[in-house]
C-alpha cells in the first residue's frame, strides 16, 4: 500500500552492509537506521525522515514488496510507474535493482526488476484464470521493451546497438521531439516485443553489455551514464453487456521505467579529468535538475504550477515518466562507512529534498 495515496513521489534509502575490505579496515558505520521510525540518523546531530528506510541487513524480497508490488499493480490499471536508483557508485543502487547480472546470484538475492518481471507475470497469468473460470474471454496483453542510455548528451538505443554490435554502420539515433499537445516523444527508438520473463531478462542483459561504461578511480565498473529501461504493457480486455454478450474491447496502457542513474559522487573525489570530468559535469547537471523537478512533484505545500523539465535532457527525457499520471519511487543506496560520510550526507540531502516532506525529529547534540 501507498502510504499516502495522494502522494506520487516516494522516496526509500537503502544502506548496503559494510564491504569485507571496509570490516577488514575497522571501519565502523556512520548512521544508524530507524526502520520503524522511517529514520535515519547520520553522525550524531542529523536525522531525516523518508517513506521507507531499509538497513543493511533488509532482504531484498521486502524491498521489492514494500515499494514495487503495488506499483506493478497500478500498471495493470493503467498507471505508469517509475523507480530511480540514486547513490555513490558502490552504495548498492545494481544489486537493489538487480541489473548485474552475476550468474552465480542465488534467487534471494535477486533484485527489483527480475521480482517485478516474475510478479508481471502473475499478475497476467492469475488474470487470464480469473476471465476463463467466468467464462469469459482472457484479456490479451502485448509487452514491449526499450533500452535507452543517456551518456553525457547523447541518447544510444542500447536494444538496437545489441542486435546491431558496436561495429556495424551507425543508424540514426534517438532524437526526443514533442507532439503537438507538447508532449515529449522519443524517436528512432526500438521496442522489442516479449512473451515471457526470460525474453524481457534476456533484452535487459544484451542491453545493459551495451551500455558505454567507463572507469573512475572509486569503482572500475562504475556507470557513467544513466540507463532508462521500460516494459510497456497494453492489455485489451473483452467487455460484455447486461446479458453477457461480447462488446468492445477496453485497451489499456502502462510504462513502467527502471532507471538506473549514473553515479552521484563528486568530481573532485573521483579525480577525475579530461573526458571522465566531462562526463562528471553532465551528469551532475542531470541529477540537480531531476532533484528540482521531483522536490517540484512532490510539493504538496504549495500549488507547484512549473515543473522545469526543460533543465536538463535527462528531466526532458523523463518528462512522461515524472508527474502526471505516473507513480515515482526513487530508491537512494547508501554506504555506512566512515570514509564515506560525505557522500552519504549529500546522498541523504538529496534524497530528503526530493521528498519534500518536513523531518520529524531534528537531533542538536553539541
Ligand atoms: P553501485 O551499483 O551503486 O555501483 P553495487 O550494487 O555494485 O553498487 O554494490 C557494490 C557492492 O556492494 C556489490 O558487491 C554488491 O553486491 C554489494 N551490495 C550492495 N548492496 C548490498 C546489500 N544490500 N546487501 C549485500 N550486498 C550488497
Amino acid at each position: 500500500m501507498l502510504p499516502d495515496d495522494k502522494t506520487s513521489v516516494r522516496v526509500a534509502v537503502r544502506v548496503r552492509p559494510l564491504s569485507v575490505r571496509e570490516r577488514a579496515e575497522f571501519q565502523k558505520p556512520c548512521l544508524a537506521v530507524s526502520e520503524d521510525e522511517s529514520q535515519i540518523i547520520i553522525g550524531t546531530e542529523r536525522a531525516f525522515t523518508f517513506d521507507y528506510t531499509f538497513d543493511s541487513n533488509s532482504v531484498q524480497e521486502d524491498v521489492f514488496c514494500e515499494t514495487t508490488k503495488d506499483l506493478i499493480d497500478g500498471c495493470f490499471q493503467g498507471l505508469n510507474a517509475t523507480i530511480l536508483a540514486y547513490g555513490q557508485t558502490g552504495s548498492g543502487k545494481t544489486y537493489t535493482m538487480g541489473t548485474g547480472f552475476d550468474v552465480s546470484i542465488p534467487v534471494e538475492n535477486f533484485g527489483i526488476v527480475p521480482r517485478a518481471v516474475d510478479y508481471m507475470f502473475e499478475v497476467m497469468q492469475s488474470r487470464h484464470q480469473e476471465h476463463l473460470d467466468l467464462g469469459r474471454a482472457p484479456p490479451v496483453f502485448d509487452i514491449l521493451v526499450q533500452f535507452i542510455e543517456l551518456y553525457q548528451d547523447d541518447l544510444v538505443d542500447l536494444l538496437d546497438r545489441a542486435t546491431r554490435g558496436s561495429r556495424s554502420k551507425r543508424v540514426k539515433p534517438p532524437r526526443l521531439g514533442e507532439d503537438k499537445n507538447g508532449n515529449v516523444v522519443l524517436h528512432n527508438v526500438s521496442k522489442k516485443p516479449v512473451g515471457s520473463r526470460e525474453d524481457i531478462l534476456n533484452w535487459l542483459k544484451q542491453g545493459a553489455l551495451a551500455r558505454t561504461t567507463g572507469s573512475t578511480n572509486m569503482n572500475a565498473q562504475s556507470s557513467r551514464s544513466h540507463a532508462i529501461f521500460t516494459i510497456e504493457i497494453k492489455q485489451a480486455v473483452q467487455q460484455y453487456d447486461e446479458h453477457n454478450c461480447p462488446v468492445e474491447f477496453l485497451t489499456t496502457m502502462a510504462k513502467f521505467h527502471f532507471v538506473d542513474l549514473a553515479g552521484s559522487e563528486r568530481l573532485k573525489r573521483t579525480n577525475a579529468t579530461g573526458d571522465r570530468q566531462k562526463e562528471g559535469i553532465s551528469i551532475n547537471c542531470g541529477l540537480l535538475a531531476l532533484g528540482n523537478v521531483i522536490s517540484k512533484l512532490g510539493d504538496t505545500s504549495i500549488k507547484a504550477t512549473h515543473i522545469p523539465y526543460r533543465e536538463s535532457k535527462l528531466t526532458r527525457l523523463l518528462q512522461d515518466s515524472l508527474g502526471g499520471n505516473s507513480r515515482t519511487l526513487m530508491i537512494a543506496c547508501v554506504s555506512p562507512a566512515e570514509a564515506d560520510f560525505v557522500e552519504t550526507l549529500n546522498t541523504l540531502r538529496y534524497a530528503n529534498r526530493a521528498r519534500n516532506i518536513q523531518n520529524k525529529v531534528v537531533f542538536n547534540q553539541d
